[in-house]
């Protein structure tokens, strides 16, 4: 059973700041910005690959409120959103999890970095996805 799944049964603890049927969320353990929250479904999926899409949307509902939360009740002044889908992306636990981290400054705990790839080609990409 992953760690996440532990968690959700109880068998090692956890910050638990909501949970319903489907949905449980958690402070993460590494609290990148006060207010780190972790948002999963109590059944287990690896990431929003595989994640059924009637559930991914009550995850989307409660990532929504839960972030509304955290930015009245802890005076974030934003939040990023984000969930990591497989290693290559930067996915360590194999439960599928979306990230909501508080933000308060540009300098804060968050270095999220877009690089532009003046490379590309996006009419070639394009074409590939509109198949
Ligand atoms: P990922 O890298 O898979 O997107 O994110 C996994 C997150 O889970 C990390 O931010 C990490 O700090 C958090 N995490 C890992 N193990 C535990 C744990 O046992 N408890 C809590 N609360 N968070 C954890
Ligand atoms: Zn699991």
């Amino acid at each position: 059973m992953c760690i996440f799944c532990k968690i959700i049964n109880k068998e090692i603890p956890a910050s638990i700041v909501y949970e319903d049927e489907d949905v449980c969320a958690i402070l993460d353990l590494a609290q990148v910005t006060d207010g780190h929250t972790l948002v999963m479904p109590k059944d287990h999926f690896e990431n929003i690959l595989d994640c059924p899409p009637v559930l991914l949307s009550k995850i989307s509902s409660v990532t929504q409120m839960l972030s509304k939360q955290i930015v009245t009740k802890l005076n974030a002044k934003g939040v990023n959103v984000l969930t990591n889908a497989n290693p290559v992306a930067g996915q360590t636990v194999m439960h599928f999890h979306v990230h909501i981290i508080p933000r308060y400054s540009a300098e804060d705990g968050l270095i999220l970095k877009f690089k532009q790839n003046p490379e590309a080609d996006i009419k070639r990409i394009e074409n590939i996805l509109k198949k």
